[in-house]
């Protein structure tokens, strides 16, 4: 990799360039990632992080103790709460900015756990992970380089543990001990923004048992390490803009998910952050997720795309100023900031781990991506509803171009006469990106099964829930005096 400095988004661009990565798109080896068109939108997505750190570096910089440098808040660790707090901000910000997933907020979520992890782990084992991830997150911080975190196991039998798997390449594991480090095997599924990063951080996905040592393995590689590949997964209407602008929806910013293939990749003892220690991979993964559930306050954001989208399509159609309209609208609002306002509280609510790091109130974290799962599919039906038929019955852009027809058709699906038709087919097409296009598969399928499906954070929410202190808040206001089960023999 070039050891370069990535100040600008030109620069982060032109260091993805040259890595010779073994990446396949519709059965066909991509020669270089960056410049194919169905895949440039989500590198753009990407660089918007590295340029909202140059335009607002309040807000998506900060100094950081560890490498003494003013850093991507991508790459701080989380020191306060207030740090937590303005992770979501710079979150619902670029949300705003792209309206799709801009990939970068899994490697900070992995960095940050693993940050109280290894040091919990060294406290127990002496072992050397905590230092040895400082000087990786130094490194990472003075070169500004993005980072994907591949967490999600291919999974196989999902009724069996990663031992009882018929084919043990179903969970990633080591696959081969030397002096110098590991060699892993095994897939990574649905992979945020791994092509567009410069490096992978590989954890464990579940709790493990004591005889799955070999599957806790936690370390970093370079993305264009030997033995990897990349499969790109393929997104509702992606190739739509191969066939106009208008036609994309927003033809500049994609989100990226692709499966990770390893086999017998290196990681060097020096990048080994956990190697055996099964007992804390429960610890690990739900850090992590808990972090992670609360980033999805970055729907907020995309949301905040949509609900301007809808505005302006009722606008468009003049229908604005109708009651039902904007009732429409007061509910998408309600339903918006109810996300951002339980991911923000999570984030409020952070406290100091013994690492020193932050970590997130697990229980608010989950129920903000819980209601990421509900809210944004009834905020895509709101849209809809507002946008009308035309959003699936629209004409295609090159019908519009066409020197016969498009007059006609500029006629024909004229709404409100002030507004341009292209402007009407524009805003269409972004509703329809977000809705049942491109985009729609961060907004709406990875908002359901993104950082856990809806069933694990259930679970947390159980686990948190603390039933018995609430009945006796009840039973106490109520009266009620209950007595021991011998007392009550005794009574009898
Ligand atoms: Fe970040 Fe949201 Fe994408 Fe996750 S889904 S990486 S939180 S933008």
């Amino acid at each position: 990799m070039n050891k370069i400095i990535i100040q600008t988004p030109m620069d982060y661009i032109d260091s993805l360039r040259g890595r010779n990565l073994k990446v396949y798109l519709m059965g066909v080896r991509v020669e270089e990632p960056v410049d194919h068109p169905m895949i440039r939108p989500s590198v753009n997505a990407m660089a918007k992080t590295y340029e909202l750190a140059l335009e607002a570096p309040k807000l998506a910089t900060t100094m950081s103790p560890i490498s003494g440098e003013r850093v991507n808040r991508f790459l701080h660790i989380a020191a306060s709460a207030e740090d937590v707090v303005q992770q979501n901000k710079l979150q619902r910000r670029l949300g705003q900015l792209t309206g799709t997933c801009f990939q970068r907020c899994v490697g900070m979520d992995a960095l940050n756990a693993l940050y109280s992890v290894t040091y919990d782990i060294d406290a127990q084992h002496g072992t050397a992970y905590h230092s040895r991830l400082k000087a990786f997150i130094k490194e990472m911080q003075l070169h500004n380089y993005a980072i994907g975190g591949a967490m999600t196991d291919v999974k196989g039998d999902r009724s069996k543990s990663p031992i009882e798997q018929a084919d043990p390449d179903m969970y990633l594991h080591v696959s081969k001990r030397t002096e110098e480090g590991v060699y892993i095997r095994g897939a990574k599924a649905h992979q945020t923004g791994c092509i567009n990063s410069h490096w992978l951080i590989v954890m464990p996905t579940l709790r493990l048992r004591p005889d799955e040592a070999d599957y806790a393995i936690v370390g970093a590689l370079p993305v264009e390490a030997e033995g990897i590949t990349y499969v790109i997964g393929r997104q509702s209407c992606d190739t739509r803009g191969l066939e106009g602008e208008i036609e994309a929806g927003n033809a500049e910013f994609s989100g990226q998910e692709a499966l990770i293939i390893f086999e017998d990749a290196f990681i060097p003892n020096e990048l080994i952050f956990m190697n055996g220690e099964y007992e804390y991979s429960a610890m690990l993964v739900e850090r992590f997720t808990a972090f992670h559930r609360r980033s999805y306050v970055c729907k907020s954001g995309v949301g905040d795309v949509l609900i301007g989208a809808a505005a302006t399509i009722a606008e468009y159609n003049g229908v604005e100023q109708a009651s039902h309209i904007r009732d429409k609208l007061v509910e998408m609002t309600l339903l918006n900031e109810t996300i951002y306002a339980t991911g923000i509280a999570a984030s409020y609510q952070s406290r100091a781990s013994p690492s020193g790091a932050y970590l997130c109130d697990e229980l608010l974290a989950n129920v903000c991506k819980q209601q990421v799962t509900r809210i944004t599919y009834e905020m895509a039906r709101l849209a809809q509803d507002l946008a009308g038929g035309l959003l699936v019955t629209l004409p295609s852009e090159a019908d519009y171009r066409n020197e016969e027809i498009g007059p006609v058709l500029a006629k024909y699906l004229k709404g409100r006469e002030a507004v341009p038709t292209e402007n009407r087919m524009r805003i269409l097409r972004l509703i329809e990106n977000l809705t049942l296009g491109r985009n729609a598969v961060g907004y709406l399928t990875e908002s359901l099964h993104g950082a856990g499906s809806p069933q694990a954070q259930r679970i947390q929410i159980q686990r948190q829930m603390k039933l018995e202190l609430k009945q006796q808040l009840a039973k106490n206001l109520a009266g009620i005096k209950e007595v021991t089960l011998n007392a009550h023999d005794d009574h009898l």
